[in-house]
């Protein structure tokens, strides 16, 4: 390892540096259109209670059915993290009492977990860290408390009730707030290409409890305490910072850490104590009776393998190798399914044939994204399609328009719409390539600034300035090569 690299994440305190270690629990909603082991659907936002079978509401008899595509989806999501898929295993109830939980247990996975380890590449500015996944689990989400609906009451919605979820265990193999989130981004990123969840943050279908804890560099682990809940990114960078210099403060002071379960306010960026930290055994955990263990077949796992979508670092290699693309770039435009999608419709014409890869990610990457940002809009809400983009960039290769001028009609695509083709042909914008009409343009800079002309002669970089006289005559439309050709003859340069 690098040492630099690994000096620059630790953490200065006042009797010297401390490094952080983080593991990641990471609550994936499994994107399926029923329950883990009911028919009810799990779409969201319908009215409270209107999505609940017999099964989430734990009426007395009734039986859970597992639901093979949560399976399917569960094995996929193991698959694109590299990991053991486990032939066998077997759901357990975790015994506790809370109101949104009816059955007064939670089928879950606990010594025996559908997926075994495996590994997540996560890549930072200094290098690719290797993050090492500990297991993945199937279980069921609960209901939710509402309390503030009610002026004296609080009320359960069961939708959510036995919704299937992932749970993705990660080992404690993060070392700043900065990998910690990244590492969150990349695991999103695997499973909304795998289409195993769709990784909506704000509406709670993916949510993560961070551990974390302090030591001096080289020192055994520390003890950790783990955030609980944690719904956007942003927040699990802030959580980590927060509660790294609070067991930091604690430790310096001469203090230990209580391991205990945290929760973190974005209001005033601090964690605070929600419970001691509970045993396994507090669950009293034992193999749902209601359940057979799952048994799946070495051809079905394979069946499923083979039929993987490529994933984020499949397709960065590709966008390296085939489109010759920079490293940086090919993460960037990989980042999203979105955006490497929409990057490979501009390269693509129609007929079949390939623009210019580089160009092509340029645009997207500085005008598009560019702009999309300072509109707060995402790739899919683009008002230049990526049609219309390859148009654009057809135009400017053709000769048809300077760089300068299609910027100026992505501008008029992005605010009117139109076809780029046409615009250019109603509004003139087309280059004007016929030297006669430049030629003219050029005489009459020249004769304009005789004084100019004396100083190009010895200083023959001012051709720059009468390139720049020429092209703001022309309104940007001159070919700026024909430009520069015409003046180097005629100033005699
Ligand atoms: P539990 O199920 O009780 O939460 P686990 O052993 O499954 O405990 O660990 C949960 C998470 O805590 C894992 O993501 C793991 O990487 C992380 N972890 C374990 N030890 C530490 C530590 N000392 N500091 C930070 N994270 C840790
Ligand atoms: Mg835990």
């Amino acid at each position: 390892m690098n040492v630099q690299t690994s000096t620059s994440k630790l953490i200065k305190g006042a009797t010297g540096d401390w490094e952080v270690v983080i593991g990641l629990e990471v609550h994936a909603q499994v994107k399926s259109n029923a329950k883990l082991f009911s028919g009810a659907a799990t779409a969201f936002g319908g009215e409270p209670n209107s999505h609940v079978s017999l099964i989430d509401a734990a009426m007395p008899g009734m039986l859970p059915v597992i639901n093979e595509e949560c399976v399917a989806q569960a094995v996929r999501t193991g698959l694109g993290l590299k990991a053991k898929i486990n032939l066998r295993s077997v759901f357990d109830r975790k015994n506790y009492f809370y109101p949104d939980l009816p059955q007064g247990y939670q089928i879950s996975q606990y010594k025996s977990p559908v997926v075994g380890e495996g590994e997540v590449a996560v890549d930072m500015p200094y290098g690719t860290v290797r993050v090492g996944i500990e297991r993945l689990h199937l279980e069921q989400d609960a209901g939710k408390s509402l309390h503030d609906q009610h002026p004296s009451m609080s009320l359960v919605d069961l939708n959510r009730s036995g919704v299937g979820l992932m749970e993705i265990v990660s080992k404690p193999d993060l070392r700043s707030s900065e990998e910690a989130k990244a590492c969150l981004a990349k695991l999103r990123a695997i499973m909304r290409y795998l289409g195993t969840c769709d990784g909506d943050m704000e509406k709670g279908n993916l949510r993560a409890d961070v551990n974390v804890s302090v030591r001096r560099p080289g020192d055994p682990l520390g003890t950790r305490c783990e955030i609980k809940n944690i719904n956007s990114i942003r927040f699990v960078g802030q959580a980590i910072e927060s509660e790294a210099r609070r067991q930091i403060e604690i430790l310096e002071d001469g203090g230990a850490i209580e391991q205990e379960t945290r929760l973190y306010d974005p209001g005033r960026n601090e964690t605070r104590s929600m419970r001691n930290k509970e045993e396994a055994h507090d669950y009293r955990y034992f193999p749902d009776p209601d359940l057979l263990p799952l048994e799946l077949a070495e051809t079905y796992v394979e069946e499923l393998r083979r039929s993987l979508p490529e994933l984020p670092d499949d397709r960065k290699a590709r966008f390296m190798s085939e489109f010759g693309l920079a490293r940086y770039d090919a993460g960037v435009l990989v980042a999203e399914k979105e955006s490497a999608d929409f990057f490979e419709a501009v390269v693509a014409r129609a007929d079949g044939t390939l623009r210019d890869a580089k160009l092509a990610a340029n645009w997207v990457l500085n005008e598009l994204f560019g702009r999309l940002n300072r509109e707060g809009l995402p790739i899919t809400a683009s008002p230049v399609s990526a049609e219309k983009l390859g148009a654009i960039l057809d135009l400017m290769t053709e000769g048809a328009i300077s760089g300068k001028i299609a910027k100026e009609l992505f501008e008029i695509v992005w605010a009117e719409g139109g076809e780029p083709r046409a615009i250019v042909e109603a509004r003139g914008l087309k280059q004007v390539t016929d030297t006669s009409a430049i030629e003219k343009l050029v005489d009459d800079v020249i004769a304009a600034h005789p004084d100019k002309v004396r100083q190009a002669r010895t200083k023959p970089a001012m051709i720059g300035w009468f390139v720049g006289q020429v092209m703001k005559t022309s309104g940007g439309k001159a070919n700026p090569q024909a430009v520069n050709e015409l003046l180097k003859a005629k100033l005699d340069i």
